[in-house]
């Protein structure tokens, strides 16, 4: 058996005090900046543009001086300056490997040890030495399947590169392999564990599965829940980019992801660019000491919501709480925010409700709200419904908005939360 509670990986780090953090954190935001400007001409630029010199970063806060490089714009940006737009500190000969993500967009990795730094997430999961891992991310073009292959090795674990799909042949895998931990989506996993319910065979009985580390989408509780009690594993999630590899992963007590040490994360409020305060959501921005490919307050599109609350489980790093959607999903309604998981809180707070959409107009200078409402049962709609359905929308979106029941097929863009009919022109 292998032992999952052995042992800490760089502890040393991830556990500095609140002082020592800050100063480490200083030090590696002033490095950083100061690498990118010296070695990566995009940087160099931008920040020559915001009349900013390396040695007015003094603090993180400085930062703020150096407008952001989102990464909704990458596409452009490498086309202007190909392959990396400039924003890569070697040429493409020193680099190990060179992806392509959709768009496209190229994404590098350097020679040094560990590129996406995915060792403590796996290890945080329970992975250890001796673990044998199914890692069903893909191998081709996209960095997902050998930035977590090559972690595991790191840390002693046989990989099978599964890659994604044929589900047949890796439910047969994992059986036939004995494997002992998964990496890939949720979705996917609980594919592979119902294929080999299915076919007789279940925790204990020809399934040695125990752990499992999950990114790429929503990873809800009860679907965590059904891993545990229905399979016998233990699912933990971690968040990251192409681009940046790990930005996150849970601990044993699971109640946000970890910001690892090596990266320095802001959250900005989308809408001023301004900080957003702990507890509030906002857009995850990076800056990367990366010999590579060093970021300088990347933008990554995704919103969260950050806690600096301390962790029970003795790491003082801050954890984002969970991913809540993209910035381009967000709407702003009569000047506030409206995003996905808003809709989403809705449908759950109140029973009656099936699914829920929004749908955003303007009548001369006024936004409306509508509130498209699928009932799981039709015949409950009534005066009293509404009411609540108003009052708690009001309560999640701090906006009022109009009820309208609808049946399942009346729904238009059934994967949109939102809908926005407005026009700017
Ligand atoms: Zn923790």
């Amino acid at each position: 058996m292998i032992d999952r509670k052995k042992g800490f990986y760089d502890e040393v780090r991830e556990t500095m005090p609140a002082a020592e953090r800050a100063r480490a954190t200083r030090d590696m935001v002033r490095e950083t900046v100061l690498y990118a400007y010296e070695h990566a001409p995009a940087a160099r630029r931008k920040m020559d543009e915001a009349g900013v010199r390396p040695e007015n970063v003094k603090v993180p806060a400085d930062l703020r001086k150096i407008p952001l490089t989102r990464k909704a714009d990458l596409k452009h940006i490498q086309k202007g300056e190909p392959p990396f737009g400039g924003l890569a500190a070697v040429p493409p000969r020193a680099m190990r490997r060179i992806y392509v993500s959709p768009g496209p967009t190229f994404d590098p990795e350097g020679r040094d040890e560990s590129h996406w730094r995915w060792e403590k997430a796996f290890f945080a999961a329970g992975f250890r030495e001796g673990d044998i891992v199914q890692n069903t991310f893909s191998y081709h073009l996209s960095p997902a399947g050998l930035m977590f292959d090559e972690a595991l090795l790191r840390i002693g674990c046989t990989v099978i590169p599964a890659g994604v799909g044929n589900t047949e042949l890796q439910a047969q895998v994992l059986k036939e392999l004995k494997v002992t931990g998964y990496v890939g989506t949720a979705s996917f996993l609980m594919t592979l564990l119902e294929k080999a319910k299915e076919t007789g065979y279940t925790s204990g009985n020809g399934l040695s599965l125990q752990v499992a580390l999950v990114a790429g989408e929503m990873f809800p509780e009860s679907l965590r829940a059904r891993f545990r009690d229905e399979f016998g594993v233990e699912a933990r999630q971690c968040y990251g980019t192409a681009d940046v590899g790990s930005l996150g992963y849970e601990c044993h007590v699971a109640k946000g992801m970890h910001v690892p040490d090596e990266i320095f994360l802001e959250m900005i409020d989308p809408a001023t660019g301004d900080p957003a305060p702990p507890g509030t959501i906002g857009e995850v921005v990076v800056t990367l000491p990366n010999r590579t490919y060093p970021l300088v307050r990347f933008a990554t599109g995704d919103l969260s919501i950050l806690s600096e609350d301390p962790c029970p489980c003795g790491r003082t790093s801050p954890r984002l709480l969970r991913l809540v959607g993209r910035v381009d999903q967000v709407t702003k309604v009569k000047g506030m925010f409206v995003h996905p998981e808003q809709v989403t809180q809705l449908a759950e707070k109140v029973a009656e409700i099936s699914s829920a959409q929004f749908v955003v107009t303007r009548t001369e200078h006024d936004d409306n709200m509508e509130m498209r409402i699928v009932l799981k049962n039709p015949a409950a709609a009534s005066d009293a419904l509404i009411a609540r359905i108003i009052e708690t929308a009001r309560a999640i979106t701090r906006l009022r908005g109009e009820v309208r029941f609808i049946a399942t097929t009346e729904v238009e863009e059934p994967d949109k939360k939102i809908i926005d009919l407005r026009k700017w022109d």
